[in-house]
């Protein structure tokens, strides 16, 4: 994909964004908000052609948003408006992933008009109270009943839950690390119930706790049917995080910017220490920007490989902590009250080490792919 036209792209993110930045505030106060797009939403959701009669479109070319490399240069511009808004935007988010791996085509259909059709939610169901996102400890259960199934559990901290029409539940079907299977699960089934949770950060994004007393699936409801025990739903889960973390990272940096962008905006002269902390992280947003793209690049590339992914999470998420709380050291006494931006910019940025995996976990992924030789190329990403 040609500078330009991620140049382009950036450029038209940009004039979207524009659209989130008046109503950052409200949506933090009143997640409720998010029902009402303000965003022509089709254009970010990544949608198939087919599904999608309003593409973003960037110098007379459609920009599907259908890569990660798209994706990052977006989400990043939006994130400098309202990250949180950019995460409760109708559509696929992660779980179209999970789709694209293992559904058949009448699932694909299925999960397509809904999102696709009338603008919907949808929510990617891994995480649990006792478990946390690690697949050894999960306790979600895909049971027998007759000819179907009954899937009972709860998942917690899933964005958009309580919004969502349509979504991936992950499952515990046999004992070990295979026995974890996707389902497509309809949230209007009896027995699923979805609360939202009282968050601090990123609150748009209405983190949630699904219940589901014995829902009754069929089937059809199951994801990846037919194909080898590696290619269940751990294996699709992997791969879905490879790809969204580095739209993570992008966010996050996005919040980086934003902070970057409000203490220059109020300090226009800055000299002394000031000036060099802002230099430096001038730098740093430089340079985790080509990381994310390289990350993002790696992603399309090969799914399968998640080290570069890690190691832009990182950084970013770092970074966006830095920037956001350095920015209240910069402004002084009486920062956050006096910018409620700022505040709520602190907020999100700390959502950033929990999502996807905490910073110790990507530097645990980071290790193993640098042992087994996978950081030696990274300028070619
Ligand atoms: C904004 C946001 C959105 C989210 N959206 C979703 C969603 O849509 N769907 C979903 O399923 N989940 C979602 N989550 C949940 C999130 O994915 C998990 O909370 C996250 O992966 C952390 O996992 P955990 O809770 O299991 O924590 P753990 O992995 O148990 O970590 C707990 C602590 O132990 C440390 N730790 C864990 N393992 C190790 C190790 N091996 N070595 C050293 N230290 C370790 C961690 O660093 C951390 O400090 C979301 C969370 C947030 C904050």
């Amino acid at each position: 994909m040609s500078t330009d036209f991620l140049t382009g792209l950036r450029a038209e993110a940009r004039a979207h964004a524009d659209l989130l930045r008046p109503g950052a505030l409200d949506l933090d106060r009143d997640p409720g908000r998010a029902r009402d797009p303000v965003l022509p939403w089709r254009r970010f959701a990544g949608l198939p052609a087919e599904y999608n009669p309003d593409p973003l479109r960037v110098r007379g070319r459609t920009a599907p948003l259908d890569t990660c490399v798209q994706q990052v240069v977006a989400f990043e511009e939006l994130a400098r408006a309202d990250a949180a808004a950019a995460l409760a935007l109708p559509g696929p988010s992660m779980s179209g992933f999970v789709i694209g791996d293992l559904a058949g085509e009448a699932q694909r259909r299925r999960y397509w008009e809904v999102v696709g059709g009338e603008g919907a939610w949808t929510f990617f169901g891994m995480t649990e109270p006792s478990a946390g996102s690690g697949p050894a400890g999960m306790s979600t259960t895909l049971g027998p009943d007759g000819d179907g199934f009954r899937l009972t559990g709860t998942k917690r901290y899933i964005g958009n839950g309580a919004r969502a029409r349509i979504g991936v539940v992950f499952a515990r079907r046999h004992a070990g690390p295979l026995g974890v299977v996707a389902t497509l699960v309809d949230t209007a089934r009896d027995g699923f119930t979805a609360v939202p949770l009282p968050t601090t950060g990123l609150r748009g994004l209405e983190l949630s706790e699904l219940r589901l007393a014995g829902v009754r699936l069929d089937a059809g409801d199951l994801l990846g049917r037919g194909r080898s025990a590696t290619r269940q739903g751990m294996w699709a889960a992997t791969r879905t995080f490879h790809r969204y973390r580095p739209v993570v990272a992008a966010l996050a940096l996005g919040v980086a910017q934003a902070g970057f962008d409000l203490v220059t905006g109020v300090r226009r002269n800055p000299g002394g220490p000031a000036r060099a902390v802002l230099d430096d992280w001038r730098q740093r947003l430089l340079g985790t920007r080509a990381l994310v793209l390289a990350a993002a690049r790696t992603a399309d590339h090969d799914p399968s490989d998640g080290t570069l992914a890690s190691a832009a999470k990182l950084r970013a998420t770092r970074l966006a902590e830095d920037v956001t709380t350095g920015a209240v050291r910069l402004l002084g006494p009486g920062a956050n009250w006096e910018h409620p931006l700022l505040d709520k910019l602190v907020r999100d940025a700390r959502g950033f080490e929990f999502m996807e995996g905490t910073g110790n976990i990507q530097r645990l992924t980071l290790a193993a792919g640098y042992l087994r030789g996978r950081l030696t190329d990274v300028r070619a990403a």
